[in-house]
């Protein structure tokens, strides 16, 4: 296990605009593989679950090990595999909201989703743009932009979580009209800098670019990745341009699961599991 402090210059600067909140925000990225899995705990023990991995076997073990008996919030970028199959055995844990793009997925998976999702009395969300509070945490569902057709990728859900002057940005697996779209849209909820930011798409090439990356200013990036994948991520491109954006960069493949403790006064710590 290793451990690494920072944060309180990138808070944005100025007084905190609402009263001090204590504790930690806990955001794990989890080690499944190729895929994505991101797991949030407020202050309060409130939980989320963002996308679960391509297995639902190694889910059932992070929830086990990490001792969750309970899902406040679910969700899914987008119904690809990689991050809905780990969703189905998370989905006994009761979520009452589940969120995602609107676009039904295709396939056994996703149908197995809805199922788990129905017996669990979840309620079903679309992606908005509205706020969502988990405890003390504000959590941003940022809808895809509209006109992307029905590409699921392309479609991708982002959360932009705050807690006081600590920030995140997770977004799924997005491409460029997508990233395009929302700089259009010059949304201050997407305006860095944020202390941690998921790597789009696992590192495609389609996915982060400098205009995004100049506009949300990531202090880490975690790439959630597997090895070895047949995709070829993460691409040299996207590395080159983390490291140009000045971004510590941490990858699962390597590091495990990577986990970041964030207080309301923007410093936080990382750690990852090797
Ligand atoms: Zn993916």
């Amino acid at each position: 296990m290793r451990q690494q402090e920072g944060g309180g210059a990138a808070g944005g600067g100025g007084a905190p605009t609402t009263a001090p909140v204590g504790g930690e925000v806990v955001i794990r990225f989890l080690d499944v593989g190729q895929g994505d899995a991101i797991l949030v705990q407020s202050p309060e023990g409130k939980t989320l679950l963002i996308d679960g991995g391509r297995s639902a076997e190694r889910m059932r073990e992070h929830l086990k090990a990490l001792d969750v008996s309970r899902l406040d919030l679910m969700v899914a970028t987008h119904a690809d595999a990689d991050h809905i199959a780990g969703l189905v055995p998370a989905a006994a844990l009761k979520p009452r909201v589940f969120i995602n793009n609107g676009l039904g997925g295709s396939t056994q998976t996703w149908e197995r989703l809805v199922a788990a999702l129905q017996e669990a009395g979840a309620t079903f969300t679309k992606a908005s743009n509205q706020t969502v509070n988990l405890g003390s945490v504000k959590l941003r569902v940022v809808a895809p932009p509209p006109g992307l057709g029905d590409d699921q990728n392309e479609n991708s859900v982002g959360i932009a979580l705050q807690f006081g002057e600590f920030r995140a940005l997770m977004t799924g697996d997005s491409e460029t009209p997508a990233t395009e779209g929302w700089l259009a849209q010059e949304r201050d909820d997407l305006q860095g800098p944020f202390q941690v930011y998921k790597s789009i798409h696992h590192g495609a090439a389609n996915g982060d670019s400098a205009a995004w990356l100049a506009n949300v200013r990531p202090e880490n990036v975690v790439i959630s990745v597997g090895t070895p994948n047949s995709y070829g991520h993460p691409t040299r491109k996207v590395l080159d341009l983390y490291r140009q954006a000045g971004a510590r960069v941490y990858r699962t493949d390597r590091q495990g699961t990577v986990t970041f403790r964030g207080r309301a006064d923007g410093t936080y710590s990382a750690e990852t599991e090797r």
